[in-house]
């Protein structure tokens, strides 16, 4: 939090209760650029509840002053550390010690934690049919894949100075290479090995993943019965921080009778994303009146 804040700012005072979301340009007023990336990303609850107190470092929350006591004695960061782990706590400050936009350490940070969608993670959470590289279709979709290996990444990597990454560095994950290269390189060289993976990843984006998720689904969508709306919802998560949300309300001649298209700023996980998509499709649903509907992902 930015040290010239309101002190008695509550997390309420944070939320558009009107249009149902985060106040996004608050937040982003109150909050340091690496926390109001992640603050957004918290889905909430539309049942509003009160706010409550909640102290981490205890057990069940609440605050006691032998766990007060116990967290001057150590300090900030090393509790930081065993809350979240030593290695979590020296990834997180290299990530966010990066200069550039902050998309670049949303993009790295979330590369480190393993949440970019990726086929492998899509087809493990069966957001996806098949785990192979739709580029390439030699091997499966993973980050290191991504990011490094596949055909275009390879191309990108060879003609930078650090061709050897592809063969001499650990491959078991985004953050084991990451923090490979950081311990061993200094600010500048970081700084461009992190711009080089991102653009290998905005490229393919780009260039090979043309959005499909707002195409009809004309060959296999059925009307719903007489008297029933169907509504179909999907969502998609676009490179940079930010999904959108679509439902489509079809009568039982598949005529359309509504619409709904919106987008939230969050770094959602797919699955996440999916079923927001659902919340935003029944919010619409009971906002229009319709009491008998069937509910189908994907437009
Ligand atoms: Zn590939």
């Amino acid at each position: 939090m930015k040290p010239d804040n309101d002190p008695d700012l509550r997390v309420s005072d944070l939320i558009d209760f009107n249009g149902g979301g985060w106040n996004v340009n608050l937040v982003k007023q109150v909050f340091d650029e690496e926390e109001w990336g992640s603050i957004l990303n918290i889905p909430l609850s539309r049942f509003w509840p009160r706010d409550s107190q909640f102290w981490w470092p205890a057990r069940y929350g609440i605050f006691m002053v032998r766990s007060c006591y116990w967290l001057a004695r150590l300090g900030h960061l090393r509790t930081w550390a065993l809350q979240f782990g030593a290695r979590e706590t020296e990834l997180w400050r290299a990530v966010w010690r990066l200069e550039g936009p902050p998309k670049l350490n949303h993009f790295i940070w979330r590369a480190c934690k393993g949440s970019l969608a990726v086929k492998e993670r899509l087809a493990s959470r069966h957001a996806a049919l098949s785990s192979q590289c739709p580029v390439c279709n030699k091997a499966e979709e993973s980050i290191i894949h991504a990011l490094f290996e596949c055909t275009y990444a390879q191309q990108l990597w060879r003609a930078s100075e650090w061709g050897s990454l592809l063969t001499d560095d650990p491959s078991t994950s985004f953050a084991d290479r990451f923090e490979w290269f950081n311990s061993r390189r200094d600010g500048e060289d970081v700084q461009r090995f992190c711009a080089l993976a991102w653009a290998a990843w905005e490229y393919a984006e780009k260039v090979f993943k043309p959005s499909h998720s707002w195409n009809l689904m004309a060959s296999c969508w059925s009307p719903p019965v007489e008297g029933w709306v169907k509504i179909n919802f999907d969502a998609h998560i676009s490179a940079v921080v930010e999904v959108g949300l679509g439902v489509v309300c079809r009568d039982h001649h598949g005529h359309i009778i509504a619409l709904g298209v919106k987008r939230v700023e969050a770094s959602w996980e797919p699955s996440l994303a999916e079923a927001m998509g659902a919340r935003y499709a029944m919010e619409l649903a009971a906002r229009l009146g319709y009491m008998r509907l069937v509910l189908e992902g994907t437009l």
